[in-house]
């Protein structure tokens, strides 16, 4: 019987399953994507249709659809196992052993926080005056049953005593944030009580945390309260609703990025599905890593007061550091996303519709908020940082000539302007991305990486055979050693290297050249032994002899070479 991931894979095939989360396209006998686990431009990131592998060239990251699948979803082993048997419509048997090696001790924790779902929405049915709470500020019952929207009941031990009823222990629960110890005491109390229970999800839709709103409206009491940090939740990765919105993002390729909870549910209601929100903690550069990797633009919308502003302004300086397109959106007054999509879902649609790009918005602002002032001075400290964070040429080049026109100054003045613009963030130096250049690879590297792929493909290699013949058994077992660490990246940089061409042909090619750069270096060998005073007459002689056999060896070969 095979094991789960064998049954999976004979079913699903690995450029399908990269390709449904990103672009892919073909290359040779091979596809390749712009990698989504690091930031790059050009593609490195290579797929094996026959070995069912994948490798990146810029950050090595390397696998199969498990591990591709578990990075890419932020999921464990188990959860990546899961997704992809659905997939392929495999029923999960009892873990086999190889599979349990790769799973891991989280499945616990979400166990809990499913229950505890489960639990919180029970008690919101219970209570038709908090339900009626919601469907007041415009949630519909479908929204509250979709986001599985709950209630922590006013007690102190409701949740915990349930819990315990329904066999998980409260050191479980402390783990994963749901009740809380009382220093010093064996006492426990619940985390939330009278909060309406919002659950924040994983991108696959797995509950790893709760955000609760406070009933109460006094002002010791903090309106939302969130779980601690737990081995589920980190705070600056997770985005509210991405597991909802991720394939319309792909999809419609762009996001649209809100604040609270309330925003993005009624943004999703309204029938805008590509919404997410970062929900109680400032954008992260994480949180934009997960966005890019479905799509690089994002309309940012948050409230309109001073806060919501200063947030944006944050968010879109965050976004074009990461060489984001972005938008922003114009709300009236004391608006935020919910209250426009609660009046008129049609509103809410044509604010988005008519977001600006981040530059213009703030080319626009400065130039009404400082009419009469010294303007380019405004610009200077308003726009020109933003501008500086772009960083295709071209892109800046058109905002500078947008700039100048509309304040009517020269354009060199803003590009003199713009090179004074300190760099914002010295500190932190991009990433430095290491782009092999794949023409500048050795032969050496491509002839063993050739030979893996015979191995792979259990043929006889007869590659390895010639080249035994130029450098010995030996040197040759050496050599495999060094890079077996490295197989895959080797056969990728192999068949990118013969791309098109004709393999036999190639393969005889580089053998010469492989035997041209032996005898060369066994020119210079001799060379040095001729060199040597202390050398026997007779050594000399045999030296000499050699040097001319070989000589006589290279032009042959050079000659091939050419033709
Ligand atoms: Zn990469």
């Amino acid at each position: 019987m095979p094991s789960n991931t064998e049954q999976i894979k004979e079913k699903l095939d690995i450029v399908d399953i990269i390709s449904s989360y990103i672009k892919v396209e073909k290359a040779g006998i091979n596809f390749k994507a712009r990698c989504p686990f690091h930031n790059e431009k050009t593609p490195s990131f290579l797929i094996s249709p026959t070995r069912q592998t994948f490798y990146c060239f810029g950050c090595g990251e390397k696998g199969d659809i498990f591990s591709f699948v578990e990075k890419f979803e932020g999921l464990d082993f188990k959860g990546a196992l899961e997704s992809l048997a659905n997939r392929a419509g495999v029923e999960l048997k009892n873990f086999k052993r190889e599979d349990t090696e790769r799973s891991d001790k989280k499945s616990r924790m979400y166990e809990i926080m499913e229950t505890a779902t489960n639990t919180f929405q029970k008690y919101l049915e219970q209570n038709q005056a908090n339900l009626k709470y919601l469907e007041k500020r415009g949630l519909s019952k479908n929204s509250i049953d979709l986001w599985r929207i709950g209630f922590a009941k006013d007690e102190w031990r409701s949740l915990c005593d349930e819990m315990l009823a329904k066999g998980f222990s409260r050191e479980e629960m402390l783990k994963v944030g749901l009740i809380k110890k009382i220093d010093g005491e064996e006492k426990y109390y619940d985390t939330f009580r009278n909060r309406i229970m919002f659950p924040i999800f994983d991108i696959a839709g797995r509950v790893i945390a709760f955000s609760g709103r406070s009933l109460r409206e006094d002002e010791k009491t903090p309106k939302y309260l969130n779980s601690p940090e737990t081995k589920l939740f980190y705070k600056s990765e997770v985005l509210y609703g991405l597991n909802v919105a991720k394939n319309y993002i792909r999809k419609l390729d762009y996001t649209v990025l809100v604040e609270g909870q309330m925003d993005l549910l009624m943004s999703h209601q309204s029938g805008v599905l590509n919404t997410v929100a970062s929900s109680g903690t400032a954008l992260t550069e994480q949180h934009l890593k997960k966005l890019q990797k479905l799509s690089n633009r994002v309309i940012i919308a948050y409230d309109s007061d001073s806060a919501g502003e200063k947030a944006a302004h944050r968010a879109a300086e965050l976004a074009l550091s990461s060489d984001m397109e972005v938008k922003i959106v114009t709300l009236p007054t004391n608006e935020d996303p919910a209250s426009v999509a609660k009046e008129d879902p049609e509103k809410w649609k044509t604010a988005l519709k008519e977001s600006k790009h981040f530059i213009d918005y703030i080319l626009e602002k400065t130039i009404k908020e400082n009419s009469g002032k010294n303007l380019a001075k405004a610009i200077m400290k308003e726009v020109l940082p933003f501008v500086h964070l772009i960083s295709s040429e071209m892109e800046k080049t058109q905002c500078v000539k947008k700039i100048a026109l509309k304040t009517k100054v020269r354009e060199d003045d803003v590009w003199n302007d713009l090179k004074r613009i300190p760099q914002l963030n010295s500190t932190e130096t991009k990433e430095s991305i290491k782009n092999i250049n794949l023409n500048e690879v050795s032969l050496e590297r491509i002839i063993i990486g050739l030979i893996f792929s015979e191995e792979f493909n259990n043929k006889k290699s007869t590659l390895k055979e010639k080249w035994q013949k130029i450098i010995g058994k030996e040197e040759i077992e050496r050599r495999l050693e060094n890079y077996a660490e490295n197989k895959e990246a080797l056969i990728f940089e192999a068949e990118m290297h013969l791309m098109g061409g004709d393999i036999k042909k190639t393969e005889e090619e580089i053998i010469r050249r492989v035997e041209l750069e032996y005898l060369k270096n066994k020119l210079q060998e001799i060379a040095i032994t001729l060199d040597n005073q202390n050398i026997s007459k007779e050594e000399e002689k045999r030296a000499k002899l050699d040097f001319k056999n070989i000589e006589e060896k290279i032009k042959k070969l050079t000659i091939n070479l050419i033709k």
